[in-house]
């Protein structure tokens, strides 16, 4: 890039869509992209997940990861292996969790291909996985740590990571150009976590910057005000009444920790029936791990009180490794409480789990947290009657409950707050990671509260940042 050049921000993925969180900052000397996110949720969006990058990778000299869920770094293997040579920053907890996320995310990949070859239902003659676990592994030599408040040194460009709360070593990122005419600066929030994270730390002040690339998966509402444990005290007292078990479908990562931890406080308080608790998700399980040393060794990001407690030891609780475990589950007729990924109910053991069980009135599936667009989540979470799973139609008989109020994504409240806590007015917010009405919420929230600029950009928009 010419030396003369602005620098240019490039929305090159979550920008109208909640998933594929791709920024793309060119400055006079190098190429810098904040998050390599996956597409997931509806066919349409997955199938970008095909559509390349829209530049070429070798071009990319470095990543900047703001956490470990896999819309925001999932595609990191593929751009690996199609020729980014760069070191991928993330903070020290964040790479403890990429090393079980993306290794999962290409057995999946592997899986997918492997079933449309024998289905012979693939375009592509034999199909291809996305990337294999070998790409992965290629990735994750790439992954260099940097604590949270650490000015890292880039050519021309530099920046810091602050806690953003969301999930174990999430941060926003701080990115400074290095222009002696015209320094500018902008934060890239990631996911923004809430106040009340019953295990991490709430988001630390935004930083002062000229630009702020803000996500806004609820950037049009508000959560509603009660005790996600209380709730889920309620739901799982009822649901073992009638003789049923309690279905927790739980992103793997995060989620599981914090139901895990509701649940200990909920039987330590008496609060809840003793019925045998199974985490049947072998990633959760090893992610519930990276939780468990975060609190041991105090992480700076877990709220300090809970420091050298065990916050996750629940009686009765029995992780369950192997597929053969999993499918005895199904011969149980004793109440109990399965927490199975994935959370939306996309894939993973949980779907055979609600399969099972979706038919007994007894039963009941706990949604937690955000349900995207065109998921059986989201499906029933709307009250289908019947869902599809495993090539039949299955008729909804379960109890079905949401509780969205378990989420860890800031709402709007928390977002403007969040925006507000930082001193000076930027000279612009741009609204991504939301669908359309979410970021365009969070626009008009903007407007309303603060009077500042705010836009939602389209995909693969590029504007100038002198
Ligand atoms: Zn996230």
């Amino acid at each position: 890039m010419d030396r003369n050049t602005p620098p240019v921000l490039s929305f090159l993925g979550a920008a109208g869509t909640v998933t594929g969180s791709r920024f793309l900052v060119d400055t006079p000397d190098q190429r810098v992209l904040v998050d390599c996110g996956l597409y997931q949720g509806r066919k349409e969006l997955r199938e970008r997940n095909w559509a390349g990058l829209g530049v070429g990778p070798a071009s990319v000299d470095a990543v900047v990861l703001t956490h470990a869920h896999v819309d925001h770094c999932g595609y990191l293997p593929a751009l690996v292996r199609d020729g980014f040579r760069g070191p991928i920053y993330c903070t020290p907890n964040t790479e403890d969790l990429v090393r079980i996320m993306l290794p999962d995310s290409a057995r999946l990949a592997e899986q997918e291909a492997f079933y449309a070859n024998r289905h012979g239902f693939s375009k592509h003659q034999p199909a291809l996985p996305l990337f294999t676990e070998e790409d992965a592994d290629a990735a994750m030599r790439a992954l260099v740590p940097i604590p949270y408040h650490e000015l890292h040194q880039g050519a021309g460009w530099s920046f810091s990571f602050g806690r953003a709360g969301h999930i174990l070593g999430s941060a926003w990122a701080h990115l400074r150009l290095e222009d002696a005419d015209d320094p500018r600066s902008m934060v890239f929030t990631g996911d923004l976590g809430r106040q009340n994270h019953p295990l991490l730390l709430p988001p630390e002040p935004r930083p002062t910057v000229d630009v702020v690339v803000s996500e806004s998966t609820y950037g049009s509402r508000d959560h509603e005000v009660g005790d996600p444990a209380e709730q889920l005290g309620e739901i799982i007292r009822r649901t073992v009444a009638r003789g049923g078990t309690v279905i927790i479908p739980a992103f793997a990562v995060d989620r599981t920790d914090v139901v895990l931890h509701h649940l200990a406080r909920l039987s330590m308080a008496g609060a809840i029936p003793e019925v045998p608790i199974k985490l049947d998700s072998p990633m959760a399980s090893r992610a519930l791990w990276v939780y468990r040393d975060a609190f041991v060794n105090g992480s700076p990001d877990v709220r300090p009180e809970l420091v050298g407690t065990h916050p996750f030891e629940v009686p009765g609780l029995d992780v369950v490794e192997s597929v053969e475990e999993s499918k005895q589950l199904n011969d149980e007729t004793r109440p109990m409480v399965i927490i199975s990924a994935s959370g939306m109910l996309t894939g993973g053991r949980v779907v055979h789990h609600v399969a099972h069980r979706i038919n007994d009135p007894r039963n009941t599936i706990v949604l937690i947290g955000y349900q995207a667009e065109g998921t059986r989540g989201r499906h029933l979470a709307e009250g289908a009657t019947t869902l599809k799973m495993l090539g039949h139609y299955w008729p909804v008989r379960a109890e079905v409950t949401h509780l969205p109020s378990m989420s860890v994504h800031a709402d709007r409240h928390d977002l403007i707050a969040w925006l507000a806590s930082g001193k000076g007015a930027p000279d612009i917010v741009y609204a991504v990671h939301g669908e359309p009405e979410s970021s365009a919420g969070l626009v008009a929230a903007i407007d309303e509260h603060l009077g500042w600029p705010a836009v939602a950009p389209r995909l693969d928009e590029r504007v100038r940042l002198d």
